[in-house]
């Protein structure tokens, strides 16, 4: 449904910006490679990649994706490239178990972390 929504939406009035279109289902999950991946599944399709970095967390924090308050051990730092720019890296911690996150995430918070990485 919110498929032929935006896409209906796209029609009308082609270039309207992601963040004003209904949100579409969204993906997020760790590839092969152990970054992590969000997607909105478009039109337009939507997708940043989050790149894991060495080394763990000392101290207990906070998950930016599913705001749970977990030990240094669960979690990771990752970072992405913010408007599509690799000079400005935005780093977030996140759950390393990323199945577990998606399970107490809010999609329009993943939606959130997505589109400032990839708007201008
Ligand atoms: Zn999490």
């Amino acid at each position: 449904m919110d498929h032929e929504e935006r896409e209906m939406i796209l029609e009308i009035f082609p270039g309207t910006p992601p963040e004003l279109l209904p949100i579409g289902e969204i993906l997020y999950y760790r590839d092969e490679e152990g970054r992590v991946i969000i997607q909105e599944k478009g039109p337009p399709e939507l997708r940043l990649t989050l790149e894991p970095l060495p080394g763990t967390l000392g101290s207990p924090q906070v998950c930016e994706a599913c705001h749970r308050h977990l030990s240094g051990s669960a979690l990771g730092f990752f970072r992405h490239p913010v408007g599509g720019r690799e000079t400005h890296l935005r780093y977030l911690v996140l759950c390393l178990d990323t199945a577990a996150c998606a399970s107490h995430a809010e999609p329009e918070r993943l939606r959130e972390i997505l589109l400032r990485g990839i708007l201008t």
